[in-house]
């Protein structure tokens, strides 16, 4: 053994130590760090000879932590981000202490840990036995299997397989969507389907939620069966389709229904909330995201589908090594991956340790700061709110000259403070302000007010608010 190797080995325990307390000081100094700092790290040689755990510590701490952001921390508020939680911190360590490849029943323990996961999270959104899931690592790579599927299913309509024969098989093909998150196209790219399979549908007045009529208009037009992604929480203003009256529409025209719920989903666990995805048990696929609202690290997602049959048939590994297909085919068949972490660990430990109840205290608590933050843009002259705050989003303009130029110029004026992230909105750039991570408190969102009056005055040129 490389005598480095067998150094650290020796030293393992306390290696360990090190490292953990490195990372406590690290995360107890997440309210003071900037937000998002503009420190870059200075180039070093390869590693032609190693130097051992020790000094690769010290080396990260000194020329990569200083340029790292608080995306872990309270007012990371830029795109939907979550943070950690104790317990999610904790399960992800153990992942790669005991180091598991989840994929094959011949090692099971693994995927029966992750298949207990999903039966928890199918618990927590309210979904029925109909619904096998497995993860993946984020809600692009949800949208993709369940679109995956979604292309099998068409081809069962025409009696060919696109995952045998390839996705021309099909012809052209309609996706049908009223705002679709951008990772749908991604996603349709990757499939063979080709983006321009994504046909925009009308949404309703002044909203993000799709206009069933619209949808009807779309369907009715179609010479062909379709794939429609339902959007439950919309990034811009999280809003949400009307789901049983698309449920309605396909019972009339047969087409495919993935339900992109990556964040959305929690909505089910505030009762007052609960309203906006009753239904998303009627999706033949389902996104729920999993780094986002349910605060593991990243690289996590789950996707459902009520047509595991055809998952297989899509991502089937068939090798001599492997267990058969069968009724119940293991992980291997069902997402893209042949080898990955125990992906589920994080989420076991944190829905364990935190329950339904902990859960509804974090959703409800975020609802709560976005509320506040909202009714602060919306009384405050020089800014104005561009839709109401329906979950945990706030998505804001500058009252006048609202250009991408000075948006861009206030959200660099807040970076010290939080994070938020460009977008446009109904043709107006603007700003949003998104609420998932279970360390935002009351003081936080009193701290981005208190910025985001300063960088209003500022970015007008100093003038006090009026
Ligand atoms: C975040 C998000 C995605 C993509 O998620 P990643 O985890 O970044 O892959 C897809 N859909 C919606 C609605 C989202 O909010």
């Amino acid at each position: 053994m490389h005598p480095r190797l067998t150094a650290d080995l020796e030293r393992l325990p306390e290696l360990l130590e090190a490292a953990s307390r490195h990372a406590a000081a690290f995360l107890d100094g997440l309210d003071g760090r900037p937000v998002v700092p503009t420190a870059q790290a200075p180039a070093a040689a390869p590693p032609a000879r190693g130097v051992g755990l020790s000094a690769a510590l010290r080396e990260f701490a000194e020329r990569w932590e200083p340029g790292l952001s608080a995306g872990a921390g309270p007012r990371y508020l830029g795109f939907v981000t979550g943070g950690v939680t104790p317990a999610a911190l904790a399960g992800d360590w153990l992942t790669s202490a005991v180091d598991q490849n989840p994929m094959s029943s011949l090692d099971p323990a693994g995927q029966r840990l992750e298949q207990e996961a999903i039966g928890w999270l199918r618990d927590l959104f309210g979904l029925s036995d109909g619904h096998e899931g497995n993860f993946v690592s984020g809600a692009t790579m949800s949208n993709t299997v369940g679109l995956a599927v979604a292309r099998e299913w068409l081809g069962e309509r025409r009696g060919v397989s696109p995952a045998d024969e390839g996705a021309a098989v099909l012809g052209p093909v309609r996706v049908l969507s009223g705002s679709p998150h951008s990772s749908v196209a991604k996603g349709l790219s990757m499939l063979g389907l080709g983006r321009s399979a994504l046909v925009p549908v009308a949404t309703l007045p002044g909203r993000e939620a799709v206009d069933p009529a619209a949808l009807e208009r779309a369907l009715r037009e179609a010479d062909s069966p379709c794939v429609v992604v339902a959007n439950a929480g919309t990034v811009n203003t999280v809003d949400f389709d009307d789901i049983r009256a698309i449920a309605a529409l396909r019972e009339r025209y047969g087409f495919w229904l993935h339900v992109d719920a990556a964040f959305g989903a929690f909505a089910a666990l505030s009762p007052a909330h609960a309203h906006l995805v009753d239904d998303i048990d009627e999706a033949d696929s389902l996104c729920v995201d999993l780094h986002k609202w349910l605060n593991v690290p990243y690289d996590s997602a789950v996707q459902f589908t009520r047509r595991r049959d055809l998952q297989a048939r899509v991502f089937q590994n068939a090798a001599a090594y492997l267990g058969p297909l069968g009724d119940a085919p293991e992980a291997v068949h069902l997402t893209p991956e042949n080898s990955r972490r125990l992906r589920a660990l994080a989420a076991w430990f944190t829905l364990r340790a935190y329950g339904r109840d902990g859960y509804r205290e974090i959703v409800e608590r975020c609802v709560a700061c976005a509320r506040t933050v909202g009714a602060a843009v919306d009384a405050h002259p020089g800014l104005r709110l561009l839709a109401p705050v329906r979950l945990n989003v706030v998505c804001f303009t500058l009252a006048e000259d609202a250009t991408a130029g000075r948006l861009a110029a206030l959200a660099r004026e807040l970076a010290d403070t939080a994070f938020l992230t460009p977008t446009v909105y109904a043709g107006e750039p603007a700003l949003r302000a998104a609420f998932s991570n279970w360390r935002t408190t009351v003081d936080d969102t009193e701290r981005v007010i208190k910025a985001l009056a300063d960088a209003v005055d500022s970015t007008r040129g100093g003038a006090p608010a009026a």
